[in-house]
Formats: C-alpha cells, sequence, structure tokens
C-alpha cells in the first residue's frame, strides 16, 4: 500500500525513503492535521465545524485491512453508529469506507453483504455511501460490488475511480450506462507501468480527459484534487459544459490545502474527507508522504534530536490547516 508522489518527486522519494524509519510518536504528531480525532464525536465536532464554514463532508472510519467476519461486521456496526449521530445532529454528511476494512480479504459477497448493510441505512438516513478505490488488484472486485448493489436497487451509492490507471478510460464507458457518481483522483497506490502511468503530465491529462467524459455523460462527479493545475482545468470544463453547480463537487483531504478548498466553496459544493479513529497510523503516514513539505520537516526534525522534535515540531502546513477546524 505504497503512495505514489505525483509532484515534487524528489522530495517524495525522500519522504518514502526516510518514513520507515520515522517514529511512530512523530507520524502520530505530524499525521493529526489530517484527522478528526479517535472518537465519534471527534467526527461529529468536525463535521459541524467544517459544515459551519460552508463545507460537507464525507467520513471515514479508520482502520487498515480486516480479516475476520466479526471484525467486519464490527466495523459495518461503527458505520450505522457514525450515521445515527450524524443524524441525530443534524448533520448530512456522507460515508466514504474501504471494502478491506469490511472484509474483502475474506471473499466479496462478505464484504458485499457489509456494505449492503451500511447503504440501506444510508438510503434510510438520506445519506451516501462512497466506495474508496484501493490498489489495482482490487478494482474488479470493487466495480463488480457496485453493479451488484445498483442492479440491487440501491442508488445512493458510489465509487471512485483513479486517474493514473490505464483501464479508467475503459471502466468509464462500461460504467456509462448506469451514470455512475464518482470520485475521480488521481490513485494514491504505486502501480507498475503495465498498469498505471508514472508521468505527472500523463496523470493529469487523463485526470482532465476522464473528468470531461463522465461529466458529459452526466455522471455526478466528486472531483478529488488539491492539485491548482487541475482544480483551473475542472473549471474550464465545467464551464465550457455549462454545467449548474447540483452536477459536480469538489472533494479535499481534512488538512489539506484548506485554503483552496473555501475559497472554492464560495461558488462550488466542496467536501471533505473526515477521517476518525484509533487507528490512525497508516492513513498518517499515507498523507505525510503526499506533503510537499515534509521531507523537510522530517529531516529537520532527524538532525534536531528525535526527543526534542517529537515534543516541539508543528509543520506549518499542519499548523494552517488544524486551525480553522
Ligand atoms: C477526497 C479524496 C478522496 C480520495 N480517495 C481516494 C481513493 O479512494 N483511492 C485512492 O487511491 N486515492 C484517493 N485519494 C487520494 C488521491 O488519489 C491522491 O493520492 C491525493 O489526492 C493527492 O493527489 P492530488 O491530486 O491532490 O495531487 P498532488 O500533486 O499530490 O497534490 C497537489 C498539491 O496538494 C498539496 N498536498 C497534497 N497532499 C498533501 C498533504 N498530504 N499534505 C499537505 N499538502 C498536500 C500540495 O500542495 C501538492 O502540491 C483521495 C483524495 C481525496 C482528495
Amino acid at each position: 500500500m505504497s503512495p505514489v508522489r505525483s509532484s515534487a518527486p524528489l522530495l517524495g522519494h525522500i519522504t518514502s525513503r526516510v518514513a520507515p524509519f520515522v517514529p511512530a510518536a512523530m507520524v502520530r504528531q505530524l499525521g493529526s492535521a489530517y484527522v478528526a480525532g479517535e472518537t465519534l464525536q471527534d467526527a461529529v465536532a468536525c463535521v459541524a465545524g467544517l459544515r459551519r464554514d460552508g463545507l460537507e463532508a464525507t467520513v471515514d472510519i479508520l482502520g487498515e485491512s480486516v480479516d475476520d467476519i466479526e471484525g467486519a461486521s464490527a466495523v459495518a456496526d461503527e458505520y450505522l453508529r457514525t450515521l445515527t449521530a450524524l443524524q441525530e445532529h443534524g448533520l448530512p454528511a456522507h460515508l466514504s469506507l474501504k471494502p478491506s476494512g469490511l472484509g474483502s480479504a475474506l471473499g466479496w459477497d462478505v464484504c458485499g453483504r457489509e456494505i449492503e448493510r451500511v447503504v440501506r441505512d444510508a438510503e434510510h438516513a438520506g445519506s451516501f455511501v462512497r466506495i474508496d478505490m484501493e490498489d489495482a488488484s482490487t478494482v474488479d472486485g470493487t466495480l463488480t460490488l457496485y453493479k451488484k448493489l445498483r442492479a440491487g436497487g440501491h442508488d445512493s451509492v458510489g465509487v471512485v475511480l483513479q486517474s493514473r490507471l490505464w483501464r479508467s478510460a475503459a471502466d468509464v464507458q462500461a460504467l456509462a450506462v448506469l451514470r455512475p457518481n464518482v470520485r475521480l483522483c488521481k490513485g494514491i497506490y504505486l502501480e507498475p507501468p503495465a498498469l498505471a502511468m508514472q508521468d505527472r503530465d500523463a496523470v493529469r491529462s487523463s485526470f482532465a480527459s476522464l473528468l470531461r467524459s463522465l461529466l458529459a455523460a452526466g455522471s455526478y462527479v466528486g472531483i478529488a484534487t488539491h492539485d491548482e493545475v487541475l482544480v483551473v482545468e475542472a473549471l474550464h470544463i465545467i464551464d465550457t459544459l455549462g454545467l449548474c453547480r447540483d452536477a459536480y463537487e469538489f472533494q479535499m483531504l481534512l488538512g489539506v490545502r484548506s485554503d483552496l478548498a473555501r475559497l472554492l466553496s464560495r461558488e462550488h459544493r466542496v467536501r471533505i474527507y473526515v477521517p476518525y479513529g484509533s487507528d490512525s497510523y497508516a492513513y498518517a503516514q499515507r498523507r505525510m508522504r503526499e506533503n510537499p513539505e515534509m521531507a523537510g520537516h522530517i529531516a529537520k526534525a532527524m538532525f534536531a534530536g528525535l526527543g526534542h522534535a517529537v515534543c516541539g515540531l508543528r509543520p506549518a502546513t499542519a499548523a494552517r490547516a488544524t486551525a480553522p477546524h
């Protein structure tokens, strides 16, 4: 599950190399800007804060792969509790979930049953469930599951397509008949050249082309990027197609480019991905690896002495990101 750096490749490379040696306490400290907190109450408070600022949310429960049925069921139950808590607070947030967290390792039927349970409750609550996309080996299983859910009459569910994958153009075509609700992102997983584009500009241009196809075919798209070049390109496509603001939304991760999110939210719907839970280590590591400033922060901390650094370090990006919510 190694993330890919698509900008500032040298710094990203350095961060990836040193990341395994970064002490867990430092990962937690630097990564705290990217998560709402450990508890459901933290998530609810975060979503409420975002809403006050005119931002929507999709809530993700942190955790890595689950490989027993009880575990998968417990995660689904936690999603149901999250849904109830959001409803009780009058917060119309969406949910984002990962197949691996709901037992895809045990089989897509197991995972499908748990996800359907969440989707059914979300439907009753007037909410929406996004099935996150994991590495390339899971795309077939995830899209098949999505199609089954749709065939079963569940419309309040969406998928994710990754612009770095060569196959995504064909997936857009194959899904078109369903007019899918798609989150489009670059894709965070390191994939071999046979499966994925390796060049930053190719990934960007694929993103723009997929976005144009999806929107032109009437799909609702969650445009999930912090890349200003792509945001500008997306605005151009939206303008060219003459779309109203109900046809798409921008999506960003909590703690990343909150300045850009706020700016966009003046005229467009913007949804923030809000992860919470006690198992934030792997998620924090992924975000740190994508932060172009992180290599410098880590290096500074390492050279300054780790113990001192863990207590005192506060990256500019993280500090900026936590301040408003
Ligand atoms: C809402 C949302 C949901 C996602 N869901 C999935 C998914 O289901 N599957 C999947 O594979 N990937 C997912 N991703 C991750 C995505 O694929 C990219 O890995 C990630 O968004 C970085 O790509 P980027 O387009 O923002 O461009 P980048 O070029 O990586 O980033 C653009 C700029 O954003 C800023 N930035 C980016 N990351 C950070 C950071 N961590 N800290 C500080 N600044 C940062 C920097 O200024 C950087 O130059 C999701 C992303 C978002 C926003």
